[in-house]
């Protein structure tokens, strides 16, 4: 039987539920730590807005939840291990790293003045999949990675290459980041020309495009696509990921998508001026797809069965590694 680590243990992608497989505890920009004068919410107010987050999802039935948080975008895995106790909740963690742009990627540029860093990398990556990451006994999951407004960097190569290595050799899954729904057809060929079976990647974001023929494009090369960003209008209107997510389940490729709002509860600092975070979270926040998003689907004629796939059926799947 598969298993599949989460902060506090492993479990099996059948005790998983109803999984959210993209929303984040906390985030921390490169950066944010040296902003004492904003500092973001003490521990325990982080603490308590993540339980009670987890606790307004589990009033709806979620059960699991996927935190791909990259190790250099603030993540926290001993909050995330205290919230899961305290809510007898399923967690899964990632290692990996973020996009050239928005990453803290000073420390592997620098080392690349002097050879490949990939080793090192996936180095990095299997032993916090293995291991545990720095000491806390807490293994990731998956591995995450990420583009940005262009196709793979050299170093976004790297990362790729170590993410490749790093999954063939534990068989954890990978998930990805892109932007505007653009370069995850590459991101699937370069994953999958490194030996990944495609089944075992999430092309994340994909609903930042409404471009069918893109969807189309990688759910027939054999990948899962994340429509993860519902609530965040600002870059994408929900009225277009409703119709995309609709056009691809109608043409039979609801098996292959997950969704999640990656919706972000605690930030390191202060990123966003307050008032327009909290106009944000009003539909930004993860129980959006089940009350906002789910009937929505329904009147665009998508069955119960199907719409309770995305949630339950997929991400079980997914973290088996059954073939589609
Ligand atoms: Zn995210």
């Amino acid at each position: 039987m598969t298993e599949i680590q989460t902060v506090t243990g492993a479990t099996t992608p059948e005790q998983l539920g109803r999984t959210l497989m993209h929303e984040h505890l906390l985030i921390g920009y490169p950066g944010s730590d040296v902003d004492w004068v904003n500092p973001g919410p003490s521990r325990r107010e982080r603490v308590e807005r993540c339980v009670e987050r987890i606790e307004e999802m589990k009033a709806l039935g979620i059960t699991a939840m996927l935190d791909p948080c990259p190790s250099d975008l603030g993540r926290d895995v001993e909050l995330m291990a205290e919230v899961a106790q305290r809510t007898r909740f399923s967690l899964i963690c990632a290692t990996g790293l973020y996009k050239e742009a928005e990453g803290a990627t000073a420390y592997w540029k620098f080392k690349m003045n002097f050879g490949s860093v990939v080793d090192a990398m996936a180095e990095l990556f299997i032993r916090e999949l293995t291991d545990g990451i720095a000491g806390t006994g807490i293994r990731a999951g998956i591995i995450k990675v990420a583009t940005g407004h262009a196709t793979l960097t050299p170093y976004e190569q790297a990362v790729f290459e170590a993410a490749a290595k790093a999954s063939l050799a534990t068989g954890a899954p990978i998930t990805t980041h892109t932007d505007e729904g653009r370069y995850g057809d590459d991101q699937q060929a370069f994953l999958t020309g490194h030996g990944v079976p495609a089944h075992r990647i999430v092309i994340g974001h994909s609903c930042g495009t409404s471009d069918t023929a893109y969807h189309t494009k990688i759910a027939r090369s054999g990948s899962y696509l994340g429509f993860d960003r519902f609530g965040l209008d600002l870059l994408q209107p929900d009225t277009e990921r409703v119709a995309a997510l609709a056009r691809l389940i109608q043409g039979g490729f609801g098996r292959q998508i997950v969704v999640s709002h990656d919706s972000v509860w605690c930030w390191n600092g202060a990123p966003i001026p307050t008032e327009a975070l909290e106009q944000m979270e009003k539909i930004w926040n993860p129980t959006h797809f089940l009350t906002r998003i789910a009937p929505r689907l329904r009147d665009a004629g998508v069955g119960e069965a199907e719409i309770d796939a995305l949630l339950l059926d997929n991400p079980r799947r997914f973290f088996a590694g059954e073939p589609l």
